[in-house]
């Protein structure tokens, strides 16, 4: 699993428990400690999980569902999802994001009560990077997380979330887009201190030959744009 990302999945870990923990666990909150670019960051990835859910449930209700949440944050959709009845397997690279998503999701799903009601289930969490998932499960979504996997190494990261994935796979990543590239670069001249691991952007044709070859193809697109973030959303199934 070392080989993945190279150095970066060190670095990446590092950072997921310990600075860039703190900068994502207030950009997915709903304070007030965020500056402008934040708030606008907060707003694009919210938009997101609507529209990941909204797909999702197009398909039909969630109820016992399985779902794989690989790379969860602090549960953002982990927990949107169990309360629509799925049964979530969450999972993180980083430690200190599990706990926090397992403290949300108990908070948010049992709102101080001893059980949860009827039909509901708590994701099962676990410290783990998506290379050494297993198991089945009807849907896996990866959101936001091939920003931290150059395109030589997305490819295998994709076929093995294909490989968990029976119906259907759901990716967000950051397009690469000229515009976005600007920014990008933009970003580099001026790091700001919260700036710490690198970030890839993906071409959506990269990505979708990564699928083919794993024998999938996309279903569904979607695209959420505001200021400063970007992401593009593909559904797929088995081709
Ligand atoms: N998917 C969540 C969401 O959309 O709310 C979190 C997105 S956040 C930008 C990226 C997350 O991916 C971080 O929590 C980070 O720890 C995790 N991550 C990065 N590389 C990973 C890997 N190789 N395996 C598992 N998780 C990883």
């Amino acid at each position: 699993a070392e080989e993945v990302g190279g150095g970066d999945k060190e670095v990446v870990r590092e950072y997921f428990n310990n600075d860039g923990f703190q900068r994502w666990r207030r950009i997915y909150g709903d304070g007030e400690d965020v500056n402008k670019v934040q708030r606008d960051i907060r707003l694009g990835h919210s938009m997101t999980v609507e529209n990941v859910m909204k797909m999702l449930l197009d398909e039909g209700p969630l109820a016992g569902v399985t779902v794989c949440d690989a790379g969860c944050g602090t549960g953002c959709l982990s927990i949107p999802l169990a309360k629509e009845g799925a049964v979530v397997a969450a999972s993180d690279i980083s430690a200190a994001m599990v706990a926090e998503a397992e403290k949300q999701a108990r908070n948010e799903l049992l709102g101080g009560k001893e059980e949860l009601p009827t039909g509901l289930v708590l994701p099962r969490f676990e410290v783990s990077d998506l290379e050494s998932l297993n198991g089945k499960y009807d849907t896996v979504v990866c959101l936001d997380v091939l920003i931290h996997y150059p395109q030589n190494k997305a490819d295998a990261m994709i076929a093995h979330l294909a490989s968990l994935a029976e119906k259907r796979l759901i990716l967000s990543f950051a397009p690469k887009t000229f515009y976005y590239d600007l920014l990008k670069r933009v970003g580099e001249l001026f790091p700001g201190p919260s700036k710490a691991t690198r970030a890839y952007l993906h071409a959506e044709a990269d990505v979708e030959s990564a699928l083919q070859k794993a024998g999938w193809r996309i279903r569904k697109r979607g695209l959420t744009t505001t200021q400063f973030y970007f992401s593009r959303i593909v559904e797929a199934i088995p081709a």
